[in-house]
């Protein structure tokens, strides 16, 4: 053993959390007594889970039957001849039921709730989409649904809001703050204390107190799981880099798992850069952020001198949030994962690029990641591989889209 090899520990991504749920300095479960008893209760369940066959088989089954999976790895053709470097390959989650790989995680917990005896299910919604994918599962297994989100939202994602009624759900307006993903987290977290023993909380990305953001990776697992086989299958390696973009982190740390430890894959995060880089302009956490905690978590947040968390902008609404997962925090300190990002303009453009060359029309949020992917691209030799997690379809954002462009660029 050479000494590079003592000083450098080899990468376990097993490993994390830890029992704390830390990643490193970051993660952790930093909330108030009452909120400490149930998120005990939902760890002990889960470590029991986790490993249980029988859990693994059902949800494995209803991710096949009800979800979609597995989905397919797409080679870009066209996009890729056009751009003329790395060959380009689209993960799409965009296919799964509900229109995001957000499903993955709503059943997981959905089926944890199940096992756990709890009748009622909670969770917050931003753009809608995690609030969707709930409702589903909720009609699905016939629990009792409610759903927090801030009004300034609900004004903005009204259709969505009808689609979760129309699953059953109940939608409930928070009107505190900037009555936006923040303080609908709040609500939940305060409704879930209150009615813990009927409820669990289905919590949307890679975030929160633990045992939420390992929890959620897990379920997001089978992204990379499915991906790595594939890739394997088509071109018989690995790729050179792989792409996805960062809100909370969950698609992102879900694409990326079970290829950490093949150090000779690129990883790259793409964060929402939005108007600038100045404050309130965007959501780019590596960029503007510090340390801090945030709604049970330590990691990189978007926050004032005194603490104030800031505004935050991008032009999807899934990225516009102010911290990041702790475990991206972690492994971008190793330099495993390295972070950029992009634009509301580049990703706009990207949106219309995929949709012209493939016919596919991706969400804003996977927007940014292939905006940074087309760039990239072109300075990779041909003989590369690039491959983008497609985390969404972009129905849900075209009504936006023409908004911004205006319809004369939509219809030239
Ligand atoms: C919610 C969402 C995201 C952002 O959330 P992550 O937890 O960072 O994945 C990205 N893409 C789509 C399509 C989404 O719906």
């Amino acid at each position: 053993m050479n000494s590079a090899t003592l000083s450098t520990p080899t990468l376990d991504r097993f490993s994390l959390p830890d029992r704390h749920g830390r990643f490193g300095p970051y993660g952790g479960a930093f909330v108030p007594e009452t909120l400490a008893h149930p998120l005990q209760q939902l760890t002990a369940a889960y470590e029991e889970t986790k490993n249980d066959p029988v859990f693994q088989k059902e949800l494995k089954q209803q991710l096949k039957s009800f979800a979609g999976r597995p989905t397919g790895l797409y080679f870009a053709e066209r996009l890729t001849r056009e751009l003329g470097g790395a060959k380009i390959y689209l993960k799409r989650e965009d296919m799964l039921h509900t229109g995001a790989h957000k499903i993955n995680n709503a059943l997981g917990q959905a089926l944890l709730a199940k096992k756990m005896g709890k009748s009622r299910i909670i969770a917050e919604t931003g753009a809608g989409q995690h609030g969707i994918a709930t409702a589903a599962v909720c009609a699905r297994f016939g629990f009792d649904c409610v759903i927090y989100m801030g009004a300034e939202d609900m004004r903005r994602q009204a259709l969505n809001v009808f689609r979760m009624r129309l699953s059953g759900a109940e939608v409930r307006s928070v009107e505190a703050g900037n009555r936006t993903l923040k303080e609908a987290i709040n609500e939940a977290m305060r409704d879930w204390v209150t009615n813990v023993r009927s409820t669990h909380y289905i919590l949307g990305s890679a975030l929160g107190a633990h045992p939420y953001p390992g929890m959620v990776r897990d379920f997001h697992r089978v992204i990379s799981t499915e991906t790595k086989e594939q890739i394997l299958d088509l071109e018989g390696r690995l790729p050179d880099e792989m792409v996805a973009c960062v809100g909370g982190g969950s698609n992102a740390i879900g694409f990326f798992f079970d290829f950490l430890e093949e150090e000779a894959v690129r990883l790259v995060g793409v964060e929402a850069g939005g108007r600038n880089l100045e404050d309130g302009q965007h959501a780019a956490r590596f960029e503007g952020g510090r340390l801090g905690v945030l709604q049970g978590c330590k990691t990189w947040i978007l926050q004032n001198d005194d603490g104030q968390i800031n505004q935050t902008h991008s032009v999807s609404a899934g990225l516009d949030y102010a911290a990041i997962g702790p475990e991206h925090a972690y492994y971008r300190d190793r330099g495993r994962i390295d972070f950029t990002h992009a634009g509301d303009d580049d990703a706009l453009h990207a949106f219309r690029k995929l949709s012209e060359t493939e016919g596919i029309l991706p969400a804003l949020e996977s927007s940014h990641g292939l905006a940074y992917a087309f760039r990239r691209a072109k300075e990779m030799p041909q003989d590369s591989i690039l491959c983008v997690n497609l985390s969404g379809r972009g129905d849900k954002d075209a009504m936006e889209a023409a908004r911004i462009l205006g319809e004369e660029a939509l219809m030239p």
